[in-house]
């Protein structure tokens, strides 16, 4: 593992929120619910500082969703199926910039992913209840589903950002391989003042030295068509008139929803490679078990 140690400096990623303290551990809020699958989203960190008394305004508060978050990160993806690599990003990326919260936000209506591949929204949603059962601070979201049209990425972090309690940062976590692809999403402009971005390298990816940091550059330049300038204590890309752009190195879980489909299609065993209780639920579904690419069941 080459990430940075947890909660080591000032957090970075921030947007004006105030940095909170980096070793704190976060602690049921008042409307904790006990046995919901989302009861781990209602959580204040203990120290953080205090912002909008209640949720998200707007109504767009998902069940359970944090009240007085400052620091949210949004894992956005199909999540089809979630897998360790995704709760292994996010943990550590929640301790390297100081999250409150991190929110799953399966997509509801990708724009770039054929539905035929795409196992139902309840079944996506309910494998990352479970897969973040249990884990204070972790919250699963149906934001996407719930907003109209396909889901763009730039509605959802507008929804999002003009949700959150004034002075909030708010954190997009993405893998490399999908930052490559942001020069194509929709208003993709617009993405950078919305939320700060966290690139996370995935494996296949070079190693830092060898290339990953100057590939991120070079992105951000053919972009921007300007030079981003590297901010060392950051660890972040900085751009005018963009929010900070972070290049973060973790573990790099080799593991993907692809080959994960590919195993269940020729009933290989998943175990390990997802949580217990998500590779029960697949079992006990049947999902992605008709062959690559079937549609899945939604009974
Ligand atoms: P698929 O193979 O179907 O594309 P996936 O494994 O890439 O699935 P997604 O749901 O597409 O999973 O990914 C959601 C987000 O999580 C993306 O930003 C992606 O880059 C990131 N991600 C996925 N797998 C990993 C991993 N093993 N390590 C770190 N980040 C990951
Ligand atoms: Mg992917």
């Amino acid at each position: 593992m080459t990430g940075r140690p947890p909660g080591r400096g000032r957090p970075p990623g921030g947007d004006g929120a105030r940095a909170a303290p980096a070793a704190r551990r976060a602690a049921p809020g008042p409307s904790s619910r006990a046995g919901s699958p989302t009861a781990g989203c209602a959580v204040r960190a203990r120290g953080a500082r205090p912002v909008a008394a209640g949720c998200f305004r707007g109504g767009l508060c998902p069940p359970g969703f944090p009240g007085g978050v400052a620091r949210l990160g949004l894992m956005g993806g199909a999540f089809n199926p979630v897998h360790l690599g995704h709760l292994r990003a996010a943990e550590e990326m929640a301790a390297r910039y100081s999250l409150d919260s991190v929110c799953f936000m399966p997509t509801a209506l990708p724009p770039h992913k054929g539905a035929r591949e795409l196992a139902p929204f309840a079944d996506r949603l309910k494998m990352v209840e479970l897969a973040i059962s249990g884990r204070p601070g972790f919250c699963a979201s149906d934001l996407e589903r719930r907003l109209p049209g396909p889901s763009y990425t730039v509605n959802t972090l507008a929804a999002l950002k003009g949700a959150l309690p004034v002075g909030a940062a708010l954190l997009f976590l993405v893998g490399f391989d999908s930052f490559q692809k942001v020069g194509l999403w929709k208003s993709w402009r617009e993405l950078f003042t919305l939320a700060s971005f966290a690139v996370n390298i995935r494996p296949g990816a070079r190693r830092a030295s060898s290339g990953s940091r100057p590939r991120l550059e070079g992105i951000l330049k053919s972009l921007f068509g300007s030079d981003p300038v590297w901010d060392p204590d950051a660890e972040a890309f900085l751009v005018e008139g963009c929010l900070p752009v972070h290049f973060f190195e973790g573990s790099r879980l080799s593991i993907s929803s692809t080959d994960l489909r590919s195993r269940l299609a020729s009933g290989e065993s998943v175990r390990y490679l997802v949580p217990d209780a998500v590779m029960d639920y697949l079992a006990g579904k049947r999902l992605y078990a008709g062959g690559p690419g079937a549609p899945a069941s939604a009974g």
